[in-house]
């Protein structure tokens, strides 16, 4: 398996996991640009979104909505981005398609830089 995410959805490589689903899985970014950097993805290992099967399609975004709630309600944000980078011209690096999810709050330093974020402490925020 050549994967990350396919070795992580497979239960092989650990992740701080957010939401998963039947389809769909969720987990916190390793290296996070604001608390709560969450990639959510479909279990099937598609390399783009116009790879997803209408039907799929509306799996990962009934996830990417249900995702969006529980970050709003518990990093208490303000907003928040969703990006899809597809193809290297666009900056995708894992070539498993994966929502970026980005909670937003004032002063948050914006999405440009890495930050050092503890990814256990987020979690527990998150899940408790
Ligand atoms: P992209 O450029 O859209 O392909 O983004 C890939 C993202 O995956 C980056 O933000 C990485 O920090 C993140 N990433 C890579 N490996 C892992 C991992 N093992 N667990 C969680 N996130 C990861």
């Amino acid at each position: 398996m050549d994967c990350v995410f396919c070795e992580i959805i497979a239960g092989k490589k650990d992740c701080f996991k957010i939401y998963e689903d039947e389809n769909v899985l969720a987990f916190l970014d390793i290296n996070p640009v604001v608390e709560g950097h969450t990639l959510v993805m479909p279990k099937r290992h598609v390399e783009r979104l116009e790879d997803l099967s209408d039907e799929e399609a509306v799996f990962v975004l009934r996830a990417i909505k249900r995702v969006v709630k529980l970050l709003l309600k518990k990093l208490q944000a303000d907003g928040y981005n969703v990006v899809v980078n597809a193809g290297r011209i666009a900056g995708q690096e894992i070539l498993h398609l994966h929502f970026h999810v980005f909670p937003r709050k004032s002063g948050d330093g914006g999405l440009f830089t890495p930050k050092e974020i503890d990814l256990e402490r987020v979690y527990r925020k998150i899940m408790d």
